[in-house]
């Protein structure tokens, strides 16, 4: 038996749509209209996201929001795009492991609901320095 990978199925990009119209960008990319001045959707543009991104604010989640949200879930704030802030779900051991300004990168998570995307730690090696370990 060969594992599944998303491969197969065509690599999955995180993907926003921007606004000829305004120059304002929506998430998930597959808005009927822009979210923010409601052009239609023929004025809106697929860019790519798939690139790191700083945290901005963590909580943690205790009750289960979402249908197949496991708790206690990581909720992070990030700016996908230019004035364009979503909420997502991080990949971490704790709130404490990943403090705002740390950053991330997201993953195509296949689950029971059809996948979402989640956003793990850069290694530190790879992210701008800050600190050192012990
Ligand atoms: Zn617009």
């Amino acid at each position: 038996m060969q594992p599944r990978s998303i491969a197969e199925n065509g690599t999955r990009i995180l993907q926003a749509a921007y606004c000829s119209e305004c120059s304002g960008y929506s998430f998930p990319a597959s808005v009927p209209g822009c979210g923010h001045c409601g052009a239609v959707p023929e004025a809106l543009t697929t860019v790519d996201c798939n690139r790191p991104v700083q945290l901005l604010n963590v909580i943690t989640v205790h009750a289960a929001l979402a249908p197949g949200l496991s708790v206690p879930a990581i909720i992070g704030e990030i700016e996908l795009c230019p004035r364009l802030v979503e909420e997502v779900r991080i990949e971490a051991e704790s709130e404490a492991a990943v403090p705002p300004g740390t950053w991330l990168v997201p993953t195509w998570c296949e689950d029971a609901d059809g996948g979402s995307w989640v956003f793990h730690p850069m290694p530190e090696k790879a992210a701008p320095s800050q600190g050192d370990p012990a």
